[in-house]
């Protein structure tokens, strides 16, 4: 991937970790939530490797009045559980709960949510690398000055499609990813 070796691994939520929602809905209730195939996996591999393991989503249902932060901070309990059942803690996860109209700051493709999981970490944004399903991950990666990658989840196959003849490292889903960036330390 690159020379620097990396230590902190900022992961979108939705098309990475878990099955986006049906008819771009929202996960709004814990049992909505359905890992990828291989995600819980490619977390501990990358857990036991050292690496830091930050979420950082967008969430507009809230901004949009679909769904309240309590709803939201139930299914983010359960994912932070599970993964941490499966050996793949959860260190961080951020969310940007605005809707478009809002223009903040930490809604993707904006660099804030990024900024703030580096921060939060205190390793460098040249030893992170955002993953993401979706170009507005890669164009907060980039707002931000952090390396990105593509996994072939979710909304990825299309981005990967639109995107074709960038350069942008690109997974099938976050298991082989998790295993390339482990083989690297
Ligand atoms: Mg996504
Ligand atoms: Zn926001």
């Amino acid at each position: 991937m690159r020379q620097v070796s990396i230590r902190h691994v900022i992961l979108d939520r939705d098309g990475v970790l878990n099955r986006e929602a049906p008819e771009s809905g929202y996960v709004r209730a814990p049992a909505e939530f359905h890992w990828l195939p291989g995600a819980l996996e490619g977390l501990a591999v990358m857990r036991r490797a050292g690496l830091r393991l930050s979420v950082a989503t967008n969430q507009s249902g809230v901004g949009r009045g679909l769904m309240s932060l309590e709803q939201l901070a139930a299914v983010h309990a359960r994912m932070q559980a599970e993964a941490a059942a499966h050996g793949g803690a959860l260190d961080a996860v951020l969310v940007c709960p605005h809707a478009p109209e809002d223009a903040c700051a930490c809604r993707k493709p904006a660099p804030g949510l990024i900024e703030a999981a580096i921060a939060r970490s205190g390793i460098a944004a040249a030893e992170s690398i955002v993953v993401g399903d979706d170009q507005r991950d890669l164009e907060a990666a980039r707002r931000a000055g952090v390396a990105a990658a593509l996994v072939r989840t979710g909304k990825g196959r299309q981005t990967e499609e639109r995107l074709s003849g960038s350069a942008v490292s690109t997974y099938d889903d976050l298991l082989q990813l998790a295993r390339a960036i482990a083989g690297q330390r």
